[in-house]
């Protein structure tokens, strides 16, 4: 390994659960290159957290593959190595199915499956040398949905998927597992939570971004060697709740 401290890339790290990520792995000591489609937030968020440890920024498109390439040779020429790769960019639509065009199920489908697949192809020799790890977020809405969610919940269930095709595939050297969030409030929504929205879950809130941090970290660390192909659904116990009309 060329590079003193480990170093992990985070997609779509430029805000919310990526944006948290990042700021805990600096935090232990790690090196962070942030991806993101958003470049001033990128850059911004570059900023804000260079006070924690060495961070840069990437603008591409984890859809787009030469993205993705430059992206990985970035990593090597400043790195020269790759410990972890958080698959984190993630958008979403709600439209009925019916009016849902094709052009708008690819968009969806090329960010949060796809961009998955071309980052773990492309970042997997440099994890196989380090006996990297992958942390794929998906969400609950993998197995559990409202309607005129298809095009997300294909993909989130994709992506559960990929988890654990990528860990047969890379294992032993590389563990890739799948974080499955619920609710999680990252301040983007104008309206303030009610009462209610925390009250409903079994744990008593609503998530935090730094929920999902701590165990992406766990997950990319030593002491969750034994752990590969998993998902782990962090919602607060909404999706362990039974509900019946009253
Ligand atoms: P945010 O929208 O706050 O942040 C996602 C970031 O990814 C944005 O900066 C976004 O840019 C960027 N991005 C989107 N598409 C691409 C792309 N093709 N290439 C590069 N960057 C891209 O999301 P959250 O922090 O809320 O969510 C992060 C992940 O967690 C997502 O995968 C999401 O599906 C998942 N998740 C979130 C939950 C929640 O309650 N927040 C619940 C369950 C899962 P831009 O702003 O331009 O779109």
């Amino acid at each position: 390994m060329s590079g003193e401290r480990k170093t992990a890339v985070v997609t779509g790290g430029a805000c919310g659960i990526g944006r948290a990520i990042a700021a805990r792995l600096l935090h232990d000591g790690w090196a962070v290159m942030l991806f993101d489609r958003d470049a001033a937030a990128g850059a911004r968020t570059e900023s804000e957290l260079a006070a924690l440890g060495p961070v840069a920024f990437v603008a591409g498109d984890v859809g787009r593959e030469a993205d993705v390439q430059a992206l990985i040779a970035a990593v090597a020429r400043r790195h020269g190595r790759l410990d972890a790769l958080i698959n984190n960019a993630g958008q979403m639509i709600r439209k009925p199915v019916i009016e849902l065009a094709l052009a708008e199920w690819e968009r969806v489908l090329a960010t949060n499956l796809t961009g998955a697949f071309l980052c773990a192809k492309h970042a997997a020799p440099l994890l196989r040398d380090s006996c990297g790890a992958i942390v794929n977020i998906a969400s609950t809405r993998a197995r559990m949905s409202e309607p005129d969610t298809e095009a997300y919940a294909a993909s989130k269930g994709g992506l559960v998927a990929l988890t654990h095709a990528l860990a047969m595939s890379l294992g032993p050297m590389v563990r890739v597992n799948c974080i499955s969030p619920g609710w999680i409030d990252t301040g983007k929504d104008a309206a303030a939570l009610r009462p209610v929205d925390h009250a409903q879950h079994p744990a008593g809130r609503v998530g935090r971004p730094e929920d999902i941090a701590a165990l992406a970290v766990w997950l990319v660390g030593p002491e969750s060697g034994f752990v590969t192909g998993a998902d782990f659904v962090v919602d607060g116990g909404m999706t362990r709740k039974m509900i019946y009309a009253d």
